[in-house]
């Protein structure tokens, strides 16, 4: 049961006129309820052949490494939500004029979109924060066999990333873009 953010009447399952998709439609004003993909954010920070890695205090999946993420805000810029929640998770800041974009992500199963930014480590005084367990530098044989955030299907993109940082460092003059479906690899 949802109610109209507009009036408040109880809102029915409708195809609005010249739409072609069931909605939540209020009879009484008309508004109709879009549901849109959201914009998961992600700075990948790296040194020589290491990426830094959090350890997630929250869920979903809570004592799992994964890449600082999190959701982008309203009246954020993508590289600024990016850098903002960098800084929440690690307390390094990252400036969001110099942060590139590495690769955007359609994740169409669960609807959410994944843009990742990279950047050189700025400086070692991470620190765990209320989001965060532990952080470390992690090389690809490191971080093997640790439990990740990610489903089977991002393995070939970390591996990937560490191929990049191993030849040298990230490579992205053309940012990578991937659609990751359950039970299916990337392109
Ligand atoms: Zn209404």
């Amino acid at each position: 049961m949802s109610y109209c953010p507009n009036c408040g009447h109880k809102t029915i399952e409708a195809i609005p006129a010249g739409d072609d998709t069931l909605r939540q439609v209020c009879p009484s004003c008309g508004h109709v309820h879009y549901e849109n993909p959201k914009i998961l954010v992600a700075c990948i920070v790296y040194e020589g052949d290491k990426l830094l890695w959090i350890k997630r205090a929250h869920e979903p999946y809570a004592g799992r490494w994964a890449v600082p993420a999190g959701f982008m805000e309203r009246g954020e810029t993508v590289p600024e939500a990016a850098c903002r929640e960098f800084r929440e998770e690690t307390g390094l800041t990252l400036l969001h004029d110099k942060v590139k974009l590495y690769s955007v992500l359609s994740l169409p199963d669960i609807d959410q979109v994944y843009i990742t930014y990279f950047a050189p480590l700025p400086s070692y005084d991470f620190h765990v924060t209320a989001e965060t367990l532990d952080i470390r530098l992690l090389s690809q044989s490191e971080i093997a066999g640790n439990d990740i955030a990610y489903p089977p299907q991002m393995d070939s993109l970390i591996s990937q990333l560490y191929r990049e940082l191993q030849a040298g460092g990230i490579d992205a003059k053309v940012p990578h873009s991937a659609e990751l479906r359950s039970g299916s690899q990337p392109d």
